[in-house]
């Protein structure tokens, strides 16, 4: 039983209780001082509750804590589990990639082992195929040879012109004029080239070149020939490639060159005449077409294109290389320049065809039909008109080149120790800027610097063969050569 002077809150309510309680106050300052202890017990109620609230706060805290440990623990434990199963899992799957890779890449080493094996194999066995293959098939050579010599016989001796007789003479050559003691030069412009004849030099090898030669500007190109004008004075300058006419500009190079040089271009003639009229002096520019067959169009059309230039005034003639799928048809091929009065020069061909080395490997039925194309034995079924439009243009050097030819290019004679002018009158200037002494090398300085030199005497030549019908003419016994009759010292200013 609660005593009576107990205060609650629900006394307030209590009409009894509060009548009583009124009854007792004697002052208004025991009304204050009643008031103030409600006041009081409300606090003293408050804070209670507060405490009462915070205790209980603190004890749902302490269960939830209590529970957030309780299951972070057993969380602990599983992850725990998982990252040591992760691991125990993770080790032997490394150590499997690991076998896999090591058996990848013992897999790719063998691979690139026995494909390196393979091919060495294969480079060590081809040629020895080869050459068996080309001992198998000598005999073969035999009727294969008789063959062709029957047919070629047979073209030169019912050889007869079928065609129209229409000569136009040629122009003299800028050499004539005067100009054969000059230095020559020739110039190999750059390696590059619109056709890809199976007999040139540089067949299969025309990459390795790429990007090697020196592309100047014609006025570029204008200042170092201008140094060379003033230590050597007027050149002869023979142009080559490559094809000249592919390298830019050439046309005004040619036409600049023509000031002061005498110039004769060695050209497939792939391109128009018309490039070059009006812009280049005839009288200093002469052309040796070379009629490629598999490039160029027929025998006579080219003919007719080398026709345009002499129409035009240039010296122009023709060449071609004696191929040996080509002999069967050069007689007639000669008809077709020939009857238009174009003398063509046919070369020998130096090189390998169907496991053979030319010219060693040309029969003697070939070797008959150069005679026959040398000493001109077809000029006695044409008209004097048409003999003199092809050969009035004919300089002494021209005939005598011709013998040259034949001893050094076709019989291959032997030109090591003997004395050679190459590198005093005639110097090979290389697509690079490099100077040599002739095609075959003897490295005598680089003409863009200008610290070349041009021997003073006659050098032996370190070669044993001479592999340029151009340059043979230098060599002791050559028009050109060591006391040859049209060499002429050249004036140093
Ligand atoms: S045209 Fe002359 S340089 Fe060009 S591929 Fe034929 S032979 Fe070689
Ligand atoms: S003979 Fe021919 S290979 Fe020998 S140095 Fe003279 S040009 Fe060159």
């Amino acid at each position: 039983m609660e005593p009576e002077n107990h205060f609650r809150l629900r006394f307030l309510v209590n009409p009894a209780y509060l009548t009583a309680r009124l009854r007792e106050i004697q002052s208004i300052r025991d009304l204050f001082s009643r008031f103030w202890n409600i006041l009081r017990y409300l606090g003293f109620g408050l804070k209670d509750g507060y405490y009462a609230l915070r205790a209980q706060a603190i004890r749902l805290a302490g269960y939830g804590h209590d529970g957030y440990y309780a299951l972070r623990a057993p969380a602990i434990r599983l992850a725990g589990y998982g990252h040591k199963g992760y691991y125990a899992l993770r080790a032997p799957a490394i150590r499997l990639a690991g076998y896999g890779h090591d058996g990848f890449y013992a897999l790719y080493g063998e691979t690139l082992r026995a494909g390196r094996a393979i091919k060495k194999a294969a480079e060590t066995a081809v040629p020895a195929i080869r050459v068996s293959w080309t001992r198998l098939v000598r005999p073969l050579w035999f009727f294969r040879d008789a063959r062709s010599d029957a047919a070629l016989s047979i073209a030169v001796k019912s050889f007869r012109p079928r065609r129209r007789f229409e000569p136009v003479n040629n122009p003299p050559a800028p050499l004539a004029a005067g100009a054969e003691g000059r230095p020559r030069l020739s110039w190999n412009i750059h390696l590059s080239c619109n056709y890809d004849c199976p007999y040139c030099w540089f067949h299969g090898g025309w990459e390795t070149y790429l990007g090697k030669a020196v592309i100047l500007s014609p006025k570029e190109w204008g200042s170092h020939w201008a140094r060379f004008n003033e230590r050597h004075g007027p050149a002869h300058i023979e142009i080559a490639g490559g094809e000249p006419f592919t390298y830019p500009g050439f046309a005004d190079i040619l036409a600049m060159l023509a000031e002061r040089n005498t110039l004769s271009v060695s050209t497939n003639f792939a391109w128009d005449p018309s490039e070059i009229a009006g812009r280049v002096d005839p009288a200093k520019v002469g052309f040796s077409c070379s009629f490629h067959p598999k490039f160029a169009p027929s025998a006579d059309a080219f003919a007719e294109k080398v026709l345009r230039l002499r129409k035009a005034g240039f010296h122009a003639t023709a060449t071609i290389v004696a191929y040996p799928p080509y002999l069967k048809r050069l007689v007639d091929w000669n008809d077709s320049f020939f009857s238009r009065g174009i003398h063509l020069t046919v070369q020998p061909f130096r090189g390998y065809w169907r496991g053979r080395y030319y010219p060693v490997a040309y029969t003697a039925a070939a070797r008959r039909m150069f005679a026959w194309f040398i000493d001109g034995e077809y000029l006695r079924y044409y008209p004097p008109d048409v003999i003199f439009a092809a050969t009035s243009a004919f300089s002494t050097l021209d005939g005598k080149k011709q013998r040259t030819m034949t001893d050094y290019q076709l019989d291959l004679k032997s030109t090591l120790g003997r004395l050679c002018n190459s590198g005093r009158l005639y110097g090979r200037l290389q697509f690079n800027g490099d100077m040599q002494r002739c095609s075959q090398g003897g490295y005598v300085g680089n003409f863009l610097s200008g610290d070349f030199c041009m021997c003073d005497e006659a050098q032996p030549c370190q070669f044993s063969t001479c592999e340029c019908s151009n340059e043979a003419l230098y060599i002791q016994g050559g028009p050109l050569g060591p006391g040859g009759s049209l060499s002429a010292p050249v004036k140093r200013q």
